[in-house]
């Protein structure tokens, strides 16, 4: 005779490998790592070509430019998607080949990454001037490996924190001298920051942005946001961005692509027709989808 209390249940194959798998997230994330990833799967049930046109209508009525740093890889999935935003007057730069942590790498292994997504673009007929890495991580050899690929602007070094508080495009020397490509403080406040991780509301954001705007416009420099269009471009947070660039131009301001910004600003010294001062806006787009997300994540790539 049996009863329900003598049968044991062996765990399956998958069963195993998945609580090995969210051991291994939590390991690397703490307790952070269910909760990212259904703010991720939630955030994902929007479209992102709902994101990208939600993005494109916000700066609109203000013709504001926006910069996309595109993972390589996952441009090429959707290329029509990346298409779409040069299309309509905006930058896509490059965010690498694979959203990895390029300190992780060898310098062989940095230069390949990146050489890749370059060549990837040049297949789909992308045209790049500018590169961000992943995670903002950047090793000393990085600057030298930009320039080396003819980069024009880097807007992922300046987010260091002897760079971040910069008002100035800045450049960066190395044994043989200046690099030619011109490198862009990045601003600390970006849509993560303000939203995950203080929970602010739209009218928050938009007044914490506005501020720095403020800033930058009595110094007559520049500010550079990373505002990711997975949570910026959504419905609720997209009027942010174009309240922003209402404000940013009522004070004076100009909001170009980072490559017309940099083109105009090498050669003249000064902003675009008098403008006051420069707001460059730009978010990285890491996946299309929750599952290029999730297998990034099981895969430990990123
Ligand atoms: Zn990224």
């Amino acid at each position: 005779m049996t009863s329900m209390g003598e049968i044991r249940v062996q765990p399956s194959g998958w069963f195993m490998s998945g609580l090995r798998y969210i051991s291994q997230l939590q390991r690397r994330w703490g307790t952070r790592a269910p909760r990212q990833m259904y703010r991720m799967w939630r955030l994902h049930r929007t479209s992102f070509d709902e994101i990208l046109e939600n993005v494109f209508a916000a700066l609109e009525p203000s013709d504001a430019k926006f910069a996309f740093p595109t993972v390589a890889s996952v441009a090429r999935m959707k290329p029509e998607l990346a298409r779409s935003i040069e299309r309509e007057g905006h930058e896509v730069a490059s965010h690498g080949y694979n959203h990895v942590r390029y300190p992780m790498l060898s310098e062989a292994g940095r230069e390949r990454d990146l050489a890749l997504s370059l060549q990837t673009y040049r297949k789909l007929g992308i045209d790049i001037s500018g590169f961000r890495a992943p995670y903002d991580r950047y090793t000393e050899d990085m600057p030298r490996i930009i320039d080396k690929n003819g980069l024009l602007w880097d807007g992922g070094f300046g987010y260091q924190e002897e760079h971040r508080e910069k008002t100035h495009f800045f450049r960066v020397e190395s044994e043989s001298g200046s690099l030619d490509t011109t490198f862009i403080p990045l601003n600390i406040l970006s849509d993560d920051l303000m939203i995950d991780g203080r929970g602010w509301g739209r009218k928050e954001v938009t007044a914490a942005l506005k501020t720095q705007v403020k800033k930058t416009a009595s110094s007559g420099g520049v500010v550079m946001f990373d505002l990711h269009p997975i949570r910026m471009g959504q419905k609720e947070y997209a009027p942010c961005l174009g309240e922003l660039a209402e404000y940013a131009q009522e004070m004076g301001g100009w909001i170009p692509t980072p490559r017309e910004a940099v083109t105009y600003w090498s050669k003249h010294k000064r902003w675009k027709s008098d403008h006051g001062f420069c707001l460059l806006l730009t978010g990285d787009i890491d996946n299309w989808v929750f599952s290029d997300y999730l297998r990034r994540m099981i895969w430990r790539r990123g």
